[in-house]
């Protein structure tokens, strides 16, 4: 009750909500009351939790930030959402961010702009805004967001949170709206480390109904956080740290780098040396996988149907030109290029080459260290509307986040400092893939 309040007393100046569900959310912890009467309570149970509109939902409007699932009422759980009912936790409602989470800002939402509790007039980050915004806002006690570029990372970053990207594979994908399927990962978004591990360990784990899932038995997270970083080696990617680093960012960093040689970690420059492609190689392997993922929304099956169509192929237009965004439609478009006959080979395969040389960068720097530590993103967060009309200004937001995602590794987003205009700013610590532990040790 005292949470619903707060999402009334917050919502209409920050919007991290797209639906409330506040009968379920009652019922929901009253059934976690008589559990723990009986003594049969996990670590989640009566938490409040929200989870970002992409997660498929039994009977909660779904929409994926889109026009497109405007009315899209889903008939099933997907598993982490699934995994959190089990555990007790109670569901509050859905939250807003980018359309098909495409965008580092959340204004790409049919649901309106999310509006960062630190200062209204700046954006949160994206797309898994209303995940970040609703834990800054304390209007949720621990959400769940998606990451396929950034999209955890990056919000957490702008917002005060931590925010963790798992190992490509860790957590189920079944019943997550896809954008780009060899990209995408469930993360938790929350307000310290702690939490962190104990949501990670809720919905991590092998999934039979994802085949890309990994068996991999699933480790006590809380119990990582020893507090002991000394003798951790962190290395500097050398490509991260040049000219142009926001000086708020850089100081963060230092003061950071400084606390942990304090606590024994040592530090050993290293080279990501195919960094410079890695925002160019993102953006044809996530619009190729999205063209191909967002051909289901046809108006047919589920979703947006335009009336009046003249035929089929009429309707399919209508409703999809109706349905989708401006931010979607302009990535349909380049991926559907970049996968046609006579380019495919020029940019789809040559993207997939260079990931595979960026894939090879980590692994080589992870010989040397336990883990990389870079800035989140390249400034605090920015004002709504200053890069809405600049894509290419906004896809290079991601630029540090980006590379993890192509190579398939987990990271994690830990609030280090304030900027001067009192904006809060992240550091990333990225780790080997199913180097959970650790990074959690590090950011704890
Ligand atoms: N900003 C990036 C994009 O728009 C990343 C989004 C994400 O991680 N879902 O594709």
């Amino acid at each position: 009750r005292a949470l619903l309040a707060r999402i009334e007393a917050t919502d209409s100046r920050v919007n991290a909500y797209i639906t409330v569900t506040p009968d379920e959310a009652l019922a929901a912890a009253e059934a976690a009351d008589r559990r723990i009467a009986a003594g049969a309570m996990t670590p989640l149970t009566g938490v409040p939790v929200a989870l970002k509109d992409i997660f498929v939902t039994r009977g909660i409007r779904t929409t994926c930030g889109s026009k497109i699932l405007g009315k899209f009422i889903p008939p099933y759980d997907g598993t982490v959402v699934a995994k959190l009912r089990e555990a007790g936790a109670v569901i509050v409602g859905k939250l807003n961010q980018d359309e098909f989470a495409m965008g580092s800002s959340g204004e790409s939402s049919a649901f309106g702009a999310t509006n960062n509790p630190w200062n209204l007039a700046c954006t949160p980050g994206g797309s898994s805004s209303g995940s970040a915004a609703a834990i800054a806002a304390r209007s949720a006690t621990a959400t769940l967001g998606t990451d396929t570029g950034g999209s955890i990372r990056q919000p957490a970053s702008h917002c005060g949170c931590v925010g963790l990207r798992p190992t490509y594979g860790r957590v189920s994908r079944y019943g997550v709206i896809a954008y780009a399927s060899s990209l995408d990962q469930v993360g938790p978004v929350t307000r310290d480390v702690t939490d962190c591990a104990l949501m990670l360990g809720a919905v991590a784990g092998h999934d039979p109904l994802d085949s890309t899932s990994i068996d991999l038995p699933v480790p006590d997270y809380a119990a990582a956080l020893t507090g002991r970083v000394k003798g951790l080696r962190l290395g500097l990617p050398k490509e991260y740290y040049r000219e142009g680093l926001d000086p708020d960012v850089k100081r963060a960093l230092d003061a950071a780098i400084e606390t942990y040689r304090g606590l024994g970690a040592e530090f050993v420059e290293v080279s990501l040396p195919h960094t410079d492609y890695a925002v160019a190689t993102y953006y044809l392997i996530a619009t190729a996988e999205a063209s191909s993922n967002l051909a289901r929304y046809d108006g047919v099956r589920f979703g947006h149907r335009a009336d009046g169509a003249a035929n089929l192929i009429d309707m399919f237009r209508r409703s999809r030109a109706e349905g989708f965004g401006a931010e979607v439609k302009r990535r349909i478009m380049i991926g559907t290029y970049a996968l046609s006959s006579g380019y495919y080979d020029a940019y789809y395969l040559k993207a997939q080459k260079v990931r595979t040389l960026i894939m090879q960068d980590f692994m080589k720097a992870f010989e040397q260290v336990d883990a990389l530590l870079t800035p989140v993103a390249p400034t605090p967060a920015f004002k709504i509307g200053e890069k809405v009309d600049d894509p290419l200004q906004m896809y290079l937001s991601d630029i540090f986040t980006i590379p993890v995602n192509l190579a398939g590794t987990c990271a994690i987003s830990v609030p280090a400092g304030m900027s001067a205009a009192g904006l809060p700013i992240g550091l990333q610590l990225i780790g080997r893939p199913f180097g959970e532990e650790t990074i959690l040790r590090a950011a704890h």
